[in-house]
């Protein structure tokens, strides 16, 4: 499986990008954690294109390949070519990667006009966001970064098509299906591993739920009751699922809608929706045919827009936090969850 998607980094051009681009080192659309992303034209067309540069690292070949492996749906942001060459005295990673020119998705449903975004069209954006999602499970992809900053319109206007991209945080699951039948776990398996395969999955249906959720009113699920870190507070209200649906900004929302997001913020990972349950889903199946109720989100975004570096903020950090310790998403209590006597118990019909 590796052996395969590591063929196709061998397909990288080992030639210099200059011969084949022009790279506008001073035009940056972006700085990220991993790299910066800068503007660049291929000589060859005159296309725009984005070039992020990563440090070469095993952990950059990771992302590449996997993004790779992902970027033949039409809601991934598309990589047209990769290089390895030294970028200021470094061994890099030069991914060109389409240009998304339409920015980022809560700030396009921002500038809508008050009312005029509706609950049909957050279906539609929703089932976007799925079908990136489904391409990725099914290949065992699990991108486990999926928030709001990541999610970008290919060009303004009407045509632009909504993309995920960054991979920076993606992993390869085991694809072996003996290991997740319930009624047999070879022994040979650590309970680690087991739940990586589960939860890596069941934390892109959170963040699916979380986005859905905002998509619809403007606002998170989760609040922390002050900015900065994610408090213990916040953690506690995300562990044992405390969200609400108020009714000024809810009560016209379909009750599918609601259903469809408790089942993607079930605290408990096990009993979360997955993206072939959701592609079965009323709400998303004939998302042509929600109600075209109008929506609050666009006015909220906008006036809360000062919030909305804290809202990334956390959002951020919770799947960091889910990444690392998945019992945060899975939101069971500790000792329940660790206790292997218990878990074997449960496992038998
Ligand atoms: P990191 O993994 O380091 O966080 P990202 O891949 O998220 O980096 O890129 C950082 C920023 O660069 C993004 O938030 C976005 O603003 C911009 N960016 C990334 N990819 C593109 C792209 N294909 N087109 C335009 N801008 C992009």
């Amino acid at each position: 499986m590796m052996g395969d998607s590591h063929s196709k980094l061998q397909q990288t051009k080992k030639n210099s990008i200059s011969d084949d681009y022009e790279v506008k080192h001073s035009e940056v659309l972006g700085l990220g954690i991993n790299g910066k992303v800068v503007e660049c034209y291929e000589k060859k067309t005159g296309r725009k294109f984005a070039l992020k540069i990563l440090r070469d690292s095993p952990k950059a070949r990771r992302e590449v390949e996997l993004h790779y492996k992902g970027s033949s749906c039409k809601h991934i942001v598309q990589i047209h070519d990769v290089y390895e060459n030294t970028y200021q005295s470094h061994k890099s990673l030069l991914v060109v990667m389409e240009c998304m020119d339409g920015g980022e998705l809560f700030t396009r449903i921002s500038e809508r006009a008050e009312g005029a975004f509706t609950e049909r069209e957050a279906a539609s954006i929703i089932y976007d966001i799925c079908q990136a999602i489904k391409h990725l499970h099914d290949k065992n992809i699990a991108h486990r970064d999926l928030k709001p900053e990541n999610l970008l319109y290919s060009c303004k206007g009407p045509a632009g098509i909504l993309k995920l991209t960054d991979f920076g945080f993606s992993k390869e699951l085991s694809s072996s299906k003996s290991l997740q039948t319930p009624c047999y776990t070879p022994y040979y398996v650590a309970p680690e591993v087991l739940s990586q395969e589960k939860y890596g999955k069941a934390c892109d249906m959170w963040s699916l739920g979380v986005i859905m959720y905002i998509l619809l009113c403007g606002y998170p699920p989760f609040y922390s009751t002050h900015g900065a870190a994610i408090s213990p507070g916040m953690k506690k209200k995300i562990r044992n699922g405390q969200y609400e649906f108020p009714k000024a900004e809810w009560q016209y929302v379909s009750e599918d809608a609601k259903n469809l997001i408790r089942g993607l913020l079930k605290t408990d990972a096990e009993f979360r929706l997955t993206i072939f349950d959701v592609m079965e889903n009323k709400w998303i199946r004939e998302h042509q045919n929600v109600p075209q109720t109008p929506l609050v989100s666009a006015q909220i975004l906008k006036e809360d827009a000062e919030l909305w570096p804290e809202v990334q903020d956390e959002m951020t950090q919770a799947l960091q936090t889910m990444r690392v310790d998945p019992d945060v998403p899975a939101m069971k209590p500790m000792e329940i969850a660790n206790n292997r006597i218990l878990n074997k118990r449960k496992k038998k019909p």
